[in-house]
């Protein structure tokens, strides 16, 4: 049978790491380096020797609660440590310090803007936990271990199963990254594995009425917004099939299983039926106090949290009438939104900035592999370009040749203007002639824009081309335009 006749709703919870910005790590004092020397960031706290004991990292604590706060979530006053027993290489403790029954906050919401809507995604609770160290496969005679990484403070994320599709899972993951840079919470840098997503996929098939629940499969350790997607949209479509294929797939009769993507093959592989909490031993941690959270202490921390990007992208919208895409590409980075604002402070032209920021300032960043706040130009200078456009000294050709000396020079845009002669021509005589002159060099697309209907349109697109060149990119294209379409209608009057 097809899926045709069946209603399929996909349901989709998410479980995301975040590694936070903290010099030290969470229990300990060892720097936190990403590249060093194996096993040279570690102290008997770390390495889990008898008798040490751990102690909290305040600010972690305080960057998770920051999070959390932004995440609308409650934030308990009250909170503890417990441990999560497991045996592998890579937990010289044979414990996790993790965060069980009582994490430090619970049940809030982040909204994310998918297409032209935006998502309400609930979160369930939002912990503290310190990471593992690294098994390190590179010999395949051996596996070498590297506990640098044991002990870094991470962030775990779970929201509610509220997510129904690829598309809002990497929305979701997209959007989060550009909050936890914006908090200064978190690098987020996806190089340096400091994100890491676990989504929880099932999909509900109602037939003939009747609702049928595939079995929960958690992808695990998902390190790009790419593979979240394609994880997601594998397994809606494997789990209809598989049940399709046998219809005693279902989540009563297989319980929850663990799967891991191949990004090679682009698919997920079967690893294991999945352990419940109880296979854990949690049990409150005795070598760490609770936490208590004071009202003035959260009130400090609460003060502390900017403007968040969906507001700000909001906001930017509204004063500056930026289209939704546009707002969200200046908003993604803080360092270019600030600079964007400061430009518009400094005498900028709103709508021609962002034109600008979106065109050639945002193309010049990525081949520099940069954000446009890390091409080093000033607001003033980014300013002035969209107002000398947005009042027609320069045309929009000329703005992006001034850009690019702008680049490479300190120079303003007025003065790299006069030196290169790109100041906009006025005249419109001097103009007439450039017409006439294009109109005599290319006879053959004068009389496709007088005659042939179908070649028209591209003709006339070339002819105003000819009388741009001509003019050096000086012309003002508006009055060419006038003035081709003029004497094109004399020359069709006969
Ligand atoms: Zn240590």
């Amino acid at each position: 049978m097809s899926t045709r006749d069946l209603e399929t709703k996909p349901v989709i919870g998410l479980e995301i790491h975040v590694q936070l910005a903290t010099r030290t790590k969470l229990f300990c004092g060892c720097p936190l380096e990403f590249g060093a020397e194996p096993n040279s960031r570690v102290c008997p706290v770390c390495l889990g020797m008898p008798g040490v004991l751990p102690v909290m990292n305040r600010t972690a604590f305080e960057l998770a609660v920051r999070a959390a706060t932004a995440l609308h979530c409650d934030i308990a006053r009250f909170t503890k440590w417990d441990r999560k027993s497991y045996y592998y290489p890579d937990l010289p403790k044979n414990y996790q310090i993790s965060q069980y029954d009582l994490p430090f906050s619970s049940d809030g919401y982040f909204d994310v803007p998918v297409g032209e809507t935006t998502k309400r995604v609930r979160i369930l609770r939002v912990h503290l936990e310190e990471d593992a160290g690294k098994n390190l496969h590179d010999n395949p005679a051996v596996t070498l271990v590297d506990l640098n990484r044991t002990g870094t403070p991470l962030l775990e994320i779970v929201t509610q199963p509220d997510i129904e599709s690829a598309d809002e899972a990497y929305a979701f993951c997209t959007e989060l990254q550009k909050l936890v840079t914006y908090l200064g919470v978190s690098e987020a840098n996806m190089q340096m594995g400091h994100m890491r997503f676990e989504p929880n996929i099932n999909v509900h098939i109602t037939r003939d009425g009747v609702v049928y629940k595939t079995p929960i499969v958690e992808v695990k350790n998902l390190n790009s917004f790419r593979s979240v997607r394609g994880a997601v949209m594998y397994e809606i479509e494997r789990q209809i099939q598989d049940w399709l294929a046998d219809p005693t797939y279902t989540l009563e009769n297989r319980g929850k299983e663990n799967r891991g993507w191949n990004d090679t093959r682009e698919i997920t592989e079967f690893q294991r039926s999945k352990e419940e909490a109880h296979d854990y031993r949690y049990f409150p941690e005795p070598d760490l106090v609770p936490v208590e959270i004071s009202e003035a202490w959260l009130a400090e921390l609460q003060a502390d949290i900017p403007e968040l990007p969906l507001d700000r992208q909001q906001r930017l919208q509204d004063e500056v009438e930026l289209s939704a895409a546009d707002a969200a590409t200046i908003v993604g980075d803080r360092a270019t939104a600030d600079l964007f604002e400061a430009a518009i402070a400094a005498g900028g032209h709103g709508i021609t900035l962002g034109k600008q920021f979106i065109s050639f300032w945002l193309r010049r960043a990525k081949e520099r592999n940069t954000s446009i706040a890390g091409l080093g130009i000033d607001a003033e200078r980014l300013g002035e370009l969209s107002r000398l456009t947005a009042d027609g000294t320069i045309n929009a050709t000329a703005a992006a040749r001034i850009a690019e000396h702008m680049l490479d020079s300190a120079d303003t845009p007025m003065a790299i203007a006069q030196r290169e002669g790109l100041i906009q021509v006025k005249d419109v005589g001097q103009m007439q002639v450039w017409v006439d002159e294009a109109f005599a060099a290319n006879a053959k697309a004068v009389q496709d824009a007088v005659s042939n209907p179908k070649k028209q349109q591209r003709a006339r697109g070339f002819l105003t081309g000819q009388v741009m060149k001509l003019s050096a990119g000086q012309a003002d294209p508006k009055i060419v335009g006038e003035l081709i379409d003029k004497k094109l209608a004399e020359l069709a009057a006969g």
